[in-house]
């Protein structure tokens, strides 16, 4: 006789397959697909959000789940449960409030709005006409405040949608984080970007393949391995798995800059090991899920910036790289080299953005949506308020809405509360650094010999293994000897790299 929970779990592993076979067809539409299939791709699409919103809602998975969990207390109600199967529940009563929240009439009609403003978006984008998105826009900030409403919040109805993509998160929290980051960056984004960094010789033509072989020599080394793993081409780099054993990154061809699918690789693959890393006999249940956007964030920009950005690493994989473009870089030294990946240039695009102004393109996003939920931030005023917090924050005003409130796609999709993400990514990134580089203080002279398994295994040990096992604070806590969250690591790091390298080069 199955246990009530074994029974709750083959219910749930086989939406979570459903889940993986309807993200393999999205990963074949970003790459392989032949354009004229879009068509029934789209049916098929919506053939598999029907039978994944059934498996997850459905009478079949209610009843199993609620044997175990009151749905309306949240109080546990079998004796018999691990610990890990009691948090297990508790993420999947939530998941399954959070489902049942909106009336299908409603998502529905969200659905259909934002999927026309996704064309809209894209030809006002092109014209930068913002008065051609405005109308969309507006329907789309009052479904979302509806949304608030429905999910329900405490403090402010932005908690509702962030809460979508970083359980737990609040608004205020943000704000405070954020606040700290542009006080601390603007006088330093100054001074760094008045340094003369030569960099020309970081642009192309490249030869494609061997950009491309370099990066997966890198992949490797990082730990991704390519018996379950794949890296594929996309105009729009992202990673998606559908198993612990098939997870698929892709870059972006870039020949005309040497690093951009480099770092993309990293980025991506940095991704693609916390999906190989999570438990594979809890495939189904929330365990073997990831955290969140903003933990999975910070495992992207943890090998992208804080290992791949780093002189250690480089001190290792430069002559490796020169041994590649012997003709190229044949007259560029280490340092050089270092100087010219750590260029700060204020741009309007948030894509291209440096490491160090980066932040700045998404506190800017955030202040401006919280406005836009909270009704202060008048839709039509967004042009004038975009441009006005460029000019703070980074001192250029886009002279184009198409370099300026029209560039990102977000916004049609519906995806209010997403962007914070990003950076609480990097704050969680420079948090669990702190850690890391008191468990390893020899990090640096092991990365300079190309050894990179160790971090991967912390990461692994800290991060991977647990899913959903814990709550984001209870994860960062545990991984960090207790230690609250904060900004100041994310802050000290910048400023310790941006301020002692740059002045040497000016
Ligand atoms: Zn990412």
């Amino acid at each position: 006789m199955k246990s009530d929970y074994a029974k709750l779990f083959k219910v749930a592993r086989h939406a979570r397959i459903l889940e993986g076979i309807s993200s393999h067809l999205g990963w074949d539409q970003e790459t392989y697909m032949p354009p004229g299939s879009a068509p029934i791709r789209a049916e098929q699409f919506e053939t598999m959000a029907g039978l994944i919103h059934r498996a997850r809602t459905g009478k079949k998975f209610e009843n199993a789940l609620k044997k175990l969990i009151d749905l309306k207390t949240g109080a546990l109600l079998s004796e018999q449960l691990s610990d890990p199967q009691k948090a297990a529940l508790k993420e999947w009563r939530r998941d399954y409030l959070h489902q049942t929240a909106l009336p299908v009439s409603f998502v529905e009609k969200f659905a259909k709005l934002t999927s026309q403003a996704q064309s809209v978006w894209r030809t006002a984008k092109e014209k930068s006409d913002f008065s051609a998105f405005l109308p969309y826009l507006k329907k789309i900030i009052l479904l979302s405040q509806k949304k608030a409403d429905l999910l329900g919040y405490q403090e402010h109805p932005y908690d509702a949608l962030l809460d979508e993509y970083e359980p737990g998160m609040k608004a205020s929290t943000v704000t405070h984080l954020f606040s700290q980051i542009a006080t601390a960056l603007r006088p330093l984004i100054i001074r760094a970007s008045a340094c003369k960094i030569k960099d020309d010789f970081l642009k192309g033509p490249w030869d494609k393949e061997k950009q491309i072989a370099f990066g997966k020599e890198i992949l490797t080394a990082i730990g991704f391995d390519f018996n379950y793993g794949r890296l594929d081409f996309s105009s729009h780099p992202f990673s998606s798995a559908s198993h612990p054993t098939d997870s698929r990154i892709t870059t972006r061809m870039h020949t005309a800059h040497l690093m951009d699918p480099i770092l993309v690789i990293l980025h991506e693959g940095g991704h693609g090991l916390y999906e190989m890393g999570l438990p594979k006999e809890e495939y189904g249940t929330p365990l073997g899920e990831a955290r969140s956007l903003g933990i999975h964030e910070s495992q992207s920009r943890w090998w992208e910036t804080r290992i791949g950005l780093s002189l250690p690493f480089w001190t290792y994989f430069f002559p490796k790289l020169k041994e590649l473009f012997k003709q190229e870089l044949k007259d560029i030294e280490l340092h050089d080299f270092y100087l010219a990946i750590h260029k700060v240039s204020p741009s309007f695009i948030r894509v291209e953005a440096d490491e160090l102004t980066y932040p700045m393109h998404v506190v800017l996003r955030f202040e401006l949506e919280k406005q836009l939920i909270e009704g202060t931030l008048k839709p039509k005023d967004i042009p004038e308020a975009w441009n006005a917090k460029m000019q703070e924050y980074l001192g250029i005003t886009p002279p184009t809405d198409r370099e300026g409130c029209l560039q990102d796609i977000h916004w049609s999709m519906g995806g209010f509360g997403y962007f914070p993400t990003y950076t609480l990514g990097n704050i969680y990134a420079a948090h669990l650094f702190t850690s890391f580089s008191s468990t390893f203080p020899d990090w640096t002279a092991k990365v300079a010999k190309g050894d990179l398994g160790f971090i991967r295994n912390w990461l692994h040990e800290n991060i991977y293994r647990h899913g959903k096992r814990y709550s984001i604070d209870e994860l960062l806590k545990q991984a960090t000897c207790g230690r609250e969250l904060a900004v100041q690591p994310y802050i000290d790091y910048l400023s310790q790299k941006y301020d002692c390298t740059l002045p040497n080069a000016s």
